[in-house]
């Protein structure tokens, strides 16, 4: 079996799949880690058990995690060994890492160095993956960068127009996030389409609390929303996204503010929560919309908007596109957002089919009528899944398969 472990700031999440990825036979999260009130909610067939672990830190979560896989009663294997892979989420694997790694000593040196570019998350996919090596020593272990599939970019995607050794010397560049959803989701659509990925060009809209838009072509990220911190590109739950940087100079100069307080408004103060003034959750900002709250009118109109133009620009940049593909949250749940942003870009060759728009369960689904020169999709994401595949395949399950028959085997599995 395979075992994926995401490592939060104060949360962990696990999943453990059978050999041929076809089921998740229990998975979990532990929440409030290194905060009072931490606790286990653990999944197993139809079952749900919490459990408290006070005074929890990442080393404990993960003994609880196997201890609860372990479990007489509501455990998923007899025997630690049942495990034979463990794959790990990272959040930013720097210009280093241009794709998931089996674990070394090495790596982890390497991936040490990347934290300055992620101070938040990298030190505890660190811990995570450090203390999963000291409880299972013996299994291979695979980790997955949020920033890998998009380290491809050519060099004018990806190089700010800054002094140049900014770049070269700083590693100061786009590196872009949520690459483990986009190559997920691209994949899936190609195999859904029944196109070969290498003839496709897709934008993928990942609009979570976390917004991501992403332009691949031939199944690689050619461009990206987010750049080099997480707040830009469109504006998201409480990040601002894209705004004129010189603000930032006029509110630290003129408005007295100091650089932290900016920095806070502009991760947890903006975006949906900033404008609408009412939720960071994109459900309550239209229920207001709806009931003529004009901020929360506004905060959707904006959303829709910037999304509208990340997907013409990146037409521009891949002349063209084929497939307009929503995932996350919002891409999968909101047929309203999904008809906001479509509607209008018929110039691309999108068209939406309202009713199969509206009629979107949960599942992978083509909402554009069969004759639209692009196939607009929703294509729920997995990151978890493409984890697990890139364990699999780099533990020695697929060894010397190419890609494509790896996603062929996910969707053999589901
Ligand atoms: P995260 O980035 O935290 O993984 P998710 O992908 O779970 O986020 O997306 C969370 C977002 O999805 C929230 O803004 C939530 O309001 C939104 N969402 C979920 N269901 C719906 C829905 N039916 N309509 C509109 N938004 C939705």
């Amino acid at each position: 079996m395979i075992l994926t472990i995401n490592c939060g700031s104060s949360s962990l999440k696990y999943q453990l799949y059978t050999p041929d990825l076809g089921e998740v036979a229990a998975k979990g999260i532990i929440s409030r880690i290194g905060e009072a009130g931490t606790s286990i909610d653990h999944r197993v067939g139809g079952r749900k058990i919490r459990q408290d672990l006070p005074g929890a830190d990442h080393a404990g979560a993960l003994e609880a995690v196997i201890a609860n896989l372990l479990h007489p009663e509501w455990g998923a294997i007899g025997d630690i060994a049942e495990i034979e892979a463990i794959g790990h989420r990272a959040v930013h694997g720097g210009d280093t890492f241009v794709e998931s790694v089996l674990v070394t000593d090495e790596v982890i040196a390497q991936l040490e160095e990347c934290t300055p570019l992620a101070p938040l998350h990298n030190p505890v996919n660190l811990v995570g993956i450090r203390e999963a090596r000291r409880l299972l020593p013996d299994v291979p272990h695979v980790v997955v960068f949020d920033t890998s599939f998009h380290q491809g970019m050519p060099p004018h995607a990806h190089v700010f127009a800054l002094p140049y050794h900014y770049y070269a010397e700083h590693k100061i560049r786009r590196y872009g996030f949520h690459g483990t959803s986009c190559r997920y989701v691209s994949a899936r659509a190609a195999e859904i389409l029944g196109r070969p990925i290498e003839d496709l060009r897709m934008v993928i809209c990942h609009l979570g609390n976390g917004v991501t838009i992403d332009a691949v072509s031939g199944g690689r990220s050619v461009d990206t929303s987010i750049g080099f911190g997480t707040f830009s590109g469109v504006m998201m739950g409480t990040r601002s996204g894209d705004f004129d940087p010189g603000l930032i100079f006029y509110m630290h100069k003129k408005l007295n503010m100091s650089l932290s307080d900016i920095e806070a408004i502009c991760y947890k103060e903006s975006g949906l929560l900033g404008v609408s003034g009412v939720s960071n959750d994109m459900r309550e900002v239209v229920e207001q919309a709806v009931a003529g709250n004009a901020r929360c009118a506004l905060a959707i109109d904006m959303f829709v908007y910037m999304v509208r133009k990340f997907v013409g620009s990146y037409a521009a940049a891949m002349d063209g596109i084929d497939a307009l593909v929503f995932t996350a949250g919002i891409g999968e749940n909101s047929a309203y957002i999904r008809s906001r942003i479509s509607h209008g870009l018929e110039f691309l060759g999108v068209e939406l089919d309202d009713v199969a728009n509206d009629q979107v369960n949960g599942a992978a689904a083509i909402i554009s009528p069969a004759h639209a020169r692009a196939a607009t999709m929703v294509v729920p994401t997995d990151e978890e899944k493409m984890i697990a595949l890139d364990t699999l395949r780099l533990s020695g399950g697929l060894i010397g398969r190419d890609p494509a028959e790896v996603y062929l085997a996910a969707a053999v599995a589901e």
